[in-house]
C-alpha cells in the first residue's frame, strides 16, 4: 500500500522536518518496549508521524483498569483480554495502514532483548520497571543504539534521550537501581492519565527529532539533559547532566544486566501452586516500612522475617533479602509481574 502524499503535509511544512524530514521517519524502524501507558501513547504518536516501521513489545494483556490511562485501547480488548502488542498493532493499523508493525508478546530479558533490538534505529522506553531499565541501558550502550527513557508515577516523571558515545547514560543517572522498598510502583501510587500523555508525548518528540536531524550532524544537539516533570503542580524542568568518567556502563563497558546477572528468577513450586522469585538487592528489605505501605492495599501479617500479603486470590510472602513467594498461580510472568506491582523492582 502507498501513502497518501497529503497525510504528512503539515508535517513537512514545519521546516525542520520538510520533505528529507518526512523521509528519515519512513525510512525508520523504532522499538517501543512495553505497551502501558506511555508505550501505547508513543506507538501512537509516531505511527501517526509517519514512522515506517515499528517493533511493539508487550508481555502484558489489556485490563479495564488500564483504560484511564492507556489511550490505545478500548473496552473490548479488556472484555476480551487481548494481549497489548497484538491490540496495538491492530488499532495502530487501523490509523495508518502503511506502517509496518511487528508486534511481539514477550517479556523482555537478558536473554531476548538483543534479538529484540536488532536492526532497530532508536528504542523508546515503556517500560514500568527499573530491572528492565538498566537492561535496555546495558543492550543500548552495548548495541550503540540511542534510546528515550520515560517514567512515570503519580502526576511527577521524567525523560531522557540517551545516545552512546555521545550523551550520559542512564547509569551516569543512577548508578545502581533504587532499593526496592524506596519505590511506589505504579500500581501502589497510582498514575494520572493526561499526565502520561505529556510524558509519552515528550518521549515520542525526541525520538521524532533524533530521526529527522539524523540527516544533519551538526543540526543533532548531544546535550545530556534529563527533564524532570511535576505535572499536577505545573512545572518542568531540564536538568544538565555530565557523562561520568566512571560509570560501570559507557565508561567501563561492563554490561551486567545484559549478562543476566541481575535478572529476576522466577521459579515455579511444583505442587504449591506457587513461584518463587529471587531478585538481588543491594543490602536487605526494609520489612516494616513494606509491611506499612502494603497495608493500605490488603491483608498483611507481619514477623520479624517475613511480611505475609493477601489481595484477592494471591497471597505473597517477602523475606527479607528481597525473596518472595507468589502462591496462587503457577506462571512466573504472572508471579513476576504481582512481585513488581507490590515490591516494585
Ligand atoms: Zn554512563
Amino acid at each position: 500500500m502507498k501513502q497518501s502524499p497529503d497525510r504528512f503535509r503539515r508535517q513537512i511544512a514545519f521546516s525542520p522536518v520538510g520533505v528529507d524530514g518526512q523521509r528519515m521517519l519512513e525510512n525508520a524502524t523504532v522499538a517501543v518496549l512495553g505497551l502501558g501507558a506511555l508505550g501505547s501513547t508513543i506507538a501512537e504518536r509516531l505511527v501517526r508521524c509517519g514512522v515506517g516501521k515499528l517493533r511493539l513489545v508487550d508481555r502484558d494483556w489489556v485490563e479495564l483498569d488500564n483504560l484511564p490511562r492507556q489511550a490505545l485501547y478500548t473496552l473490548h480488548d479488556a472484555e476480551y483480554h487481548a494481549t497489548k502488542a497484538n491490540a496495538a498493532a491492530a488499532h495502530l493499523s487501523a490509523i495508518d495502514p502503511v506502517t509496518k508493525l511487528e508486534p511481539i508478546v514477550a517479556d523482555i530479558t537478558h536473554r531476548n532483548i538483543r534479538s529484540l533490538l536488532e536492526g532497530v534505529d532508536i528504542v523508546l522506553d515503556g517500560t514500568d520497571n527499573f530491572e528492565v531499565r538498566y537492561l535496555i541501558n546495558d543492550a543500548c550502550v552495548a548495541m550503540g543504539i540511542p534510546w528515550v527513557h520515560g517514567g512515570i508515577l503519580g502526576a511527577s516523571g521524567q525523560a531522557m534521550l540517551i545516545e552512546p558515545e555521545h550523551t550520559a547514560c542512564f547509569r551516569c543517572l543512577l548508578s545502581d537501581p533504587p532499593s526496592t522498598e524506596s519505590m511506589g510502583t505504579c500500581d501502589s501510587v497510582g498514575v494520572l492519565g493526561p499526565a502520561v500523555g505529556v510524558i509519552a508525548s515528550w518521549q515520542a518528540l525526541r525520538a521524532v527529532r533524533w530521526l529527522v536531524e539524523r540527516k544533519d550532524d551538526v543540526a543533532a544537539k548531544r546535550e545530556s539533559m534529563l527533564t524532570v516533570f511535576d505535572l499536577w503542580m505545573g512545572d518542568v524542568r531540564n536538568i544538565r547532566l555530565h557523562k561520568s568518567a566512571n560509570c560501570p556502563c559507557c565508561s567501563e563497558k561492563q554490561f551486567p544486566f545484559l549478562e543476566g546477572k541481575h535478572s529476576t528468577d522466577a521459579q515455579v513450586m511444583c505442587g504449591k501452586n506457587a513461584v518463587q522469585i529471587q531478585v538481588p538487592i543491594d543490602g536487605r528489605l526494609n520489612l516494616g516500612e513494606l509491611a506499612e505501605r502494603l497495608r493500605r492495599e490488603g491483608e498483611v501479617v507481619e514477623t520479624p522475617f517475613l511480611v505475609r500479603f493477601t489481595q484477592e486470590d494471591k497471597t505473597m510472602t517477602v523475606f527479607a533479602d528481597g525473596r518472595a513467594v507468589v502462591h496462587g498461580t503457577e506462571n512466573p510472568a504472572e508471579a513476576r509481574k504481582i512481585y513488581q506491582r507490590w515490591i516494585g523492582g
